[in-house]
């Protein structure tokens, strides 16, 4: 066997390239082993691409803590690394009296998360912001962008090779032994045995399964892997309105929101539906829900203007009615492995916190 790699990351997801990149300014020779033919093509490119401004999560979570800190550090690298974004600021909508004390209890949680530029509006100032919009009152959150998610990743794989990361595609890591050595089984054209250093285990709706495929790893240190599956229905014509909508959130996911591409195209979604397997179908059959969610704060959709587009899975390593897990980011203090890193449960808001995330994995290792 060769020499070791001073890291192994598993999976070319935003997360692994974020990592990668964090690895490279550190002056560890990389190598990212990818299942694929092609960087970003699962949970990092079916998503929303919002820069969530850090309004949900709970106090001094990893998801409050590194979503605030990440959206800072990610308009930052958009801006220096020429990756296409706009703050285009965001409402969340009550649509009945019931839901106004939600309002106010995301201010607060937000104002806790450090997220201080909330403003509370009445239902005729959001209505001056976006005149297509019902509401009783609404959360303005001037913080909340969009993102070219593809772009980014670009960016990301990009500078992590100019600093002599190496991206091996095709190469999924089927097996491993850690313990005094790491050592990983690579399948594809060219099967290998590759010894690392360290490994960085940021394969997704895959890492559960990358784990228990660990020899020296205790298996209770294995989440058990729930996929939440989110549809999206994209409009057809323009969407008019200039941010992004918002209701309420609901259990397991956001609710069905109304996002923008760079493009000024429209989409709704994510739903939740929890499923056994990954399948990236979208049910026409669903859209009915969706008409009904859309028009309490856009009574205005017309029948038909809905079309299926594309639908993600949320990694969930908490099932159907448990509260949301925190990520679970594990390093040798928790599994008492030297060098292994386990990205578990990397769901909203991992694409805007993927930086600051990447940074904080990687200094639990050295
Ligand atoms: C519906 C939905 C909406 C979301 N919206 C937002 C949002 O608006 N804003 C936000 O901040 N976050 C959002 N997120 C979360 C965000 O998309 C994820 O946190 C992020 O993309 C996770 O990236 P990842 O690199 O961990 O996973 P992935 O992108 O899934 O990457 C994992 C990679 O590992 C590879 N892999 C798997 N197994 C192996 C193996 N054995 N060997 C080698 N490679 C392997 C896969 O091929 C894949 O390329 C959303 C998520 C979902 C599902």
């Amino acid at each position: 066997m060769s020499e070791a790699v001073g890291a192994a990351v598993i999976g070319a997801g935003v997360i692994g390239l974020a990592c990668a990149r964090e690895l490279a300014r550190r002056g560890i020779d990389t190598v990212i082993l990818e299942a694929g033919d092609a960087i970003g093509t699962q949970t990092s490119s079916r998503n929303s691409e919002v820069i969530h401004a850090g309004i949900y999560y709970p106090a001094g979570s990893l998801k409050a803590r590194l979503c605030v800190s990440g959206r800072h550090e990610l308009y930052e690298f958009c801006r220096s690394h020429g990756v296409a974004h706009r703050r285009c600021g965001k409402l969340i909508v009550a649509t009945d009296v019931a839901q106004l004390d939600a309002l106010e209890e995301l201010r607060e949680k937000a104002r806790t998360n450090g997220v201080e530029d909330l403003r509370l509006l009445t239902a005729a100032e959001a209505r001056a912001l976006e005149p297509e919009l019902a509401c009783r009152a609404a959360l303005l959150s001037p913080a909340t962008g969009i993102v070219d998610s593809h772009g980014l990743m670009l960016a990301l794989l990009g500078e992590a090779q100019s600093r002599g990361a190496v991206l091996a595609l095709r190469s999924p890591v089927l097996a491993g032994v850690v313990g005094r050595d790491l050592v990983l089984e690579v399948s594809g054209a060219e099967p290998m045995r590759l010894r690392a250093e360290r490994v960085i285990n940021a394969a997704g709706l895959h890492a559960p399964r990358v784990a228990a495929a660990l020899d020296g790893l205790a298996l209770h240190h294995v989440p058990r892997a729930w996929l939440a599956k989110g549809n999206y229905y994209s409009l057809s014509g323009r969407a008019p309105f200039s941010r992004l909508i918002y209701p309420v959130p609901e259990p397991g996911g956001l609710g069905v929101h109304l996002t923008l591409d760079l493009g000024g195209q429209a989409r709704f979604g994510p739903d939740v539906e929890w499923v056994d397997d990954i399948d990236y179908r979208v049910d026409p059959q669903r859209a009915g829900r969706f008409y009904a969610e859309v028009r309490k704060y856009w009574p205005r959709l017309a029948e038909g203007a809905l079309q299926p587009a594309y639908a993600g899975i949320r990694p969930k390593i908490a099932g159907p009615g448990a509260p949301a897990a925190d990520f679970l980011i594990q390093g040798p203090a928790e599994h008492g492995v030297a060098g292994l890193l386990n990205l578990f449960g990397i769901e909203s808001p991992g694409l805007t916190a993927c930086l600051a995330l990447a940074r904080h994995a990687i200094d639990l290792l050295d």
